[in-house]
């Protein structure tokens, strides 16, 4: 038997010497932005788990690194490996050829992993033939109407060349045919270049020249990976009638392309992305070839789906710093409203570039020139400051009505900020910017925005209940509850009813007259009388409201004490309350030099002040 991953199986001991010469903190700088820590070491945020502060340390004396916070760790081939996802084998050869040196026969360590790997590199192989073949297609006279279209978008000879743009012809034979001597049928179907038409099982197997092209008179875009190898394609179509299909037609995943994986350009832009510490996010392909094209060599794309978390983090290996140019009030705006969320929770810097209605990256630089797009980078608004400025359009912060609103548009995007720290900093800002001068509305927001806990900021109504008031409530609209009890200090209770013992309290003591709640708590004691369900009660919209989000709230569960407490603190703020007038009274007799009426008023107060102090600590 042959390890798995042991360099047992390459010849030579070919993997000992690459290793040898390979300086690990080199080839993990490639993908992780290091810096040095001590004499030997290195620190930065492992790729391989989210993380804030840097647990993932390379050493270059022994040549191996270390996450102290997911305990990945190995030599220069295990995180090749890993930050790849490839066999141990090919991250030999990818190490070598990043040093150049060339490579023996190798061998593999299982049929499987062999076998994986030729179908890999064949795969790899049949789509650069094809981008061979569509850029030579591109040449030819038939090909007049895709280069006019190319040109027609601005794009010249020497952008065309090296973004590899081609041509695929009319006809859906030419790529078979030209590639069919080279490769055999599995993977030509593999690749994803190709359609057939099936038919039932009992027929026999298709032969090759079944296989027509996917992609027929359009323009082609290669997609490639990081290193710069084609994967995939994207077809522009050249049609007008709409029987030729979608406008932009990709290729199918395939086990070498996963759209949710790929950047579009990563490969060029990579190096200037970690140089300058930011990227700029496009759209479509066509916007990121106009950027690239102007001179802005860190600009990326995706292919008008939303940002992947595959994509953050390896994007975040680069930069954790983006500009994002996609306009959020066009069709895609779901997809680029989801992008920013995805961002946003993966710990990004963000800033929006928007354009002027109607401009998209590319239409823009070609009306108005590399130098303002570049400009109008410049101007890029943080994305915080971008959605304060929507909320204020979207809710005029003119009443409180509208004030509340502008907030519940912001909480859930400052929800998603990873950073407690950061939260707290944005809603105090945000509260500032809307002028939220109510005390409590802003506590509701810091809450809101430091816990995550709740979706909504609550109107004022809501954010005057008192901890007592919310329990109470709950408990008499909680009727579930009667059926489940609750364990209290006694352990197992089955006769708590936290609705019956709040009704019990309240009739009898009033004690939640004078509180913003009142109306609402009287409500559901009628409800409680006539054993009606609190939550479909004719309740009016502000209630209704109040009563679901009370519910809603992420609390613990009604205990005894619970209810003890609020009905303690209740009673306690009648005796405060009582305790106020009888001192107003007591002035009042006292000026009238009554006597007699003075002793009972300071007699009172005496009993007063005992029956709080045993509420406070004997309970009910
Ligand atoms: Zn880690």
């Amino acid at each position: 038997m042959v390890g798995h991953t042991s360099s047992v199986a390459v010849p030579g001991d070919f993997a000992a010497s690459v290793k040898q010469q390979a300086d690990i903190v080199r080839i993990v700088g490639e993908y992780v932005k290091l810096r040095k820590s001590g004499a030997q070491n290195y620190q930065g945020l492992c790729p391989f788990h989210q993380e804030k502060t840097a647990s993932f340390s390379v050493h270059a004396g022994n040549q191996f690194f270390h996450c102290f916070g997911c305990n990945a760790g190995g030599d220069v081939f295990t995180f090749v490996q890993k930050i790849e996802n490839i066999t141990f084998l090919e991250a030999v050869r990818m190490v070598a050829e990043k040093l150049g040196i060339p490579l023996p026969k190798l061998t593999y360590s299982s049929p499987e992993e062999a076998r994986q790997a030729r179908r890999r590199a064949s795969l790899l192989e049949i789509q650069e033939r094809a981008g061979a073949f569509f850029q030579e297609q591109l040449k030819r006279p038939e090909a007049a109407h895709a280069r006019e279209y190319l040109h027609t978008r601005g794009l010249n000879a020497e952008t065309i060349a090296g973004f590899r743009i081609g041509y695929a012809p009319e006809s859906g034979f030419l790529l078979r045919d030209a590639l069919r001597g080279q490769f055999d049928e599995e993977t030509m179907r593999e690749s994803g270049l190709f359609s057939w038409k099936d038919k039932g099982e009992d027929e026999p197997p298709q032969q090759m020249l079944s296989l027509y092209s996917k992609f027929r008179n359009r323009v082609i875009f290669p997609i490639a990976n990081e290193q710069g190898r084609v994967i995939a394609f994207t077809g522009r179509t050249l049609a007008s009638d709409e029987k030729s299909g979608p406008k932009y037609l990709n290729s199918p995943e395939t086990p070498i392309y996963s759209k949710s994986r790929v950047l579009f350009n990563l490969d060029k832009a990579k190096e200037a992305i970690r140089r300058l510490d930011y990227a700029i996010l496009v759209e479509g392909q066509m916007d990121c070839i106009s950027v690239y094209a102007a001179g802005l060599r860190n600009v990326i794309a995706t292919s008008g789906t939303a940002f992947t978390e595959p994509q953050a983090r390896v994007l975040g290996r680069f930069s954790k710093k983006i500009v994002v140019n996609f306009d959020p009030d066009t069709a895609g705006a779901a997809a680029a409203e989801r992008s920013l969320a995805l961002l946003v929770s993966e710990d990004f810097e963000i800033k929006i570039l928007t354009l002027e209605a109607g401009f998209d990256p590319d239409l823009y630089i070609r009306n108005k020139g590399a130098n303002a797009y570049t400009d109008a980078l410049s101007r890029s608004q943080k994305y915080f400051d971008y959605l304060i400025e929507r909320a204020r359009v979207l809710h005029p912060v003119r009443t409180a009505e509208g004030k509340v609103k502008a907030l519940n548009y912001l909480l859930p995007h400052i929800q998603r900020l990873p950073s407690r720290i950061v939260r707290d900093e944005i809603a105090g800002e945000i509260a500032h910017r809307i002028g939220i001068e109510s005390k409590l509305l802003r506590q509701e927001l810091r809450h809101a925005a430091t816990t995550r806990s709740t979706a909504q900021v609550n109107s004022p109504v809501a954010t005057q209940l008192t901890d007592a008031e919310r329990v109470l409530i709950r408990a008499l609209a909680s009727r579930d509850l009667v059926h489940s009890p609750q364990t209290s200090r006694q352990g197992h209770d089955p006769d708590f009813e936290p609705a019956r013992q709040v009704h019990y309290f309240l009739t009898r003591e009033r004690l939640h007259e004078g509180l913003a709640s009142q109306a609402l708590i009287d409500a559901l004691l009628t409800a409680h009388e006539q054993l009606l369900d609190p939550v479909s009660l004719p309740l009016e919209a502000n209630h209704r409201r109040l009563v679901a989000w009370v519910l809603m709230e992420d609390h613990e569960p009604l205990t005894p004490e619970l209810l003890e407490n609020a009905v303690r603190s209740l009673r306690k703020r009648v005796i405060v309350r009582r305790l106020d007038d009888l001192q107003h009274q007591l002035k009042d007799a006292e000026g009238r030099n009554d006597a007699a009426l003075s002793t009972r008023l300071l007699q009172e107060r005496i009993k007063l002040r005992r029956a709080m102090g045993s509420a406070a600590e004997n309970g009910i």
